[in-house]
């Protein structure tokens, strides 16, 4: 009765462990959760006045699927004023978060047989969207001696005549590490000349650390700008993973207008109060908050990369960016599945298995937390790994 494509997609690795730790909570079990990818601070007032007010006046009809104008205005604004990338109204589409985004995208250009480049660690969501949509990932593995970042070698190394697109997390989603202007420079060299596309996720964007610069991929030069779609949303900088909203962008008309006919005969234009709030949550209007959020998180950072790497057996390299820790567990396990159940059995501690990014020998844990259930929560897991050695 199922289609052979659907008996094909898993579940999200990441959902799935974050609702199972939400789920032993309820049953008055003591979880300590740091599975979910999901700011612990509340949307800022503004954006939330804003919905309020949408509310109020009555903006609660269908728009234009791709997003009401001034949406779409405030999205190519903040491009250009932020990263420099020049947009117009027609080349970006609205999604209901940026996993749809990357929805739309893989549907609308990954044909069966096409491959797609993908480094690990990577965010679980990526091989399967290429499955769903009858391609073949390519992975380019790193690890923490390379900082979890790709070469330019690596990658003229993965490209065959049957590479389609190259996805680039930057800061990266499990690992945090941030590409500089000369690594993508070194990257978009290889790219030249051919006709690959690169989908360039940067939801962590505003969340970087020390001296580390974001650099939008597009922003490289007008062979990447071409070549690239940009795809962001505002669920970890503005803490609002729940009103779902993300979007993309690409120079390329065609392929947003056969986007917005996808997303016309599915999901229709995103929430209407979303599209209000969301106006102010790129404007500006909430810099200081998005700041004082980045800050806390650095803060955070710090402490628990130090009492990780005080564990015996445990090594993490610091993060430039994003909010986890990809800790290496490989002294004391050869497999990050049985370690996470273990951990959760023993301890009440949930972290993701680096299996489900594609990197056996290492668990993901995210500190966007407070910092006490942080502290807790990494003493727990050396009571655990001290069992281990
Ligand atoms: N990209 C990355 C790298 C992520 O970690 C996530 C997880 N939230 C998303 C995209 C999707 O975010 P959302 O759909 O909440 O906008
Ligand atoms: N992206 C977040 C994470 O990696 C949220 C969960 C998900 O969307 O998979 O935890």
């Amino acid at each position: 009765m199922l289609s052979q494509r659907i008996q094909t997609l898993s579940a999200s690795l990441t959902i799935e462990i974050a609702s199972l730790a939400r789920d032993l909570k309820a049953q008055g079990k003591d979880v300590l959760s740091f599975s979910a990818g999901e700011p612990d601070f509340d949307t800022p007032d503004a954006v939330k006045n804003a919905a309020k007010k949408a509310l109020d006046e009555g903006k609660t009809k269908y728009t234009a699927v791709a997003g009401t104008p001034a949406l779409l205005k405030a999205v190519a604004d903040k491009l250009q004023r932020e990263n420099n990338i020049t947009y117009a109204p027609n080349q970006i589409l609205t999604n209901n978060g940026a996993k749809h985004s990357l929805f739309n995208l893989f549907q609308a250009v990954v044909d069966v047989g096409d491959e797609v480049i993908i480094p690990a660690p990577y965010w679980v969501t990526y091989p399967e969207l290429v499955k769903y949509s009858g391609g073949t990932s390519v992975i380019i593995d790193t690890d923490d001696n390379s900082g979890f970042k790709i070469t330019a070698q690596q990658l003229k190394d993965a490209i065959t005549p049957k590479t389609k697109m190259l996805v680039l997390t930057s800061p990266s989603n499990p690992t945090g590490a941030v590409y500089t202007k000369e690594e993508l420079e070194a990257l978009a060299e290889v790219l030249k000349g051919t006709n690959i596309l690169v989908a360039s996720d940067e939801m962590y964007e505003k969340l970087v650390f020390g001296d580390t610069k974001f650099v939008a991929t597009a922003s490289i030069s007008e062979d990447m700008y071409q070549r690239t779609v940009t795809i962001n949303g505002l669920s970890k900088s503005a803490a609002m993973t729940g009103w779902r909203f993300g979007y993309m962008a690409s120079p390329n008309k065609e392929l947003i207008a056969v986007m917005d006919n996808l997303q016309s005969q599915s999901t229709s234009n995103i929430n209407s109060i979303t599209q209000e709030a969301a106006i102010v949550g790129l404007d500006g209007t909430i810099n200081k908050e998005v700041e004082a959020m980045r800050v806390a998180f650095e803060a955070r950072c710090n402490e628990a990369v130090e009492l990780f790497n005080n564990i015996d057996g445990l090594s993490v390299v610091k993060p430039s960016g994003a909010f986890y820790l990809f800790v290496n567990i490989k002294e004391v396990s050869n497999d990050s599945m049985q370690f996470c159940k273990d951990l959760l059995e023993a301890q009440g501690v949930a972290v993701v298995p680096g299996v489900g990014f594609g990197a056996e020998g290492y668990f993901r844990f995210s500190f966007a937390t407070d910092i006490e259930t942080i502290r807790k929560g990494i003493k727990r897991i050396k009571t655990f790994v001290q069992t281990l050695k």
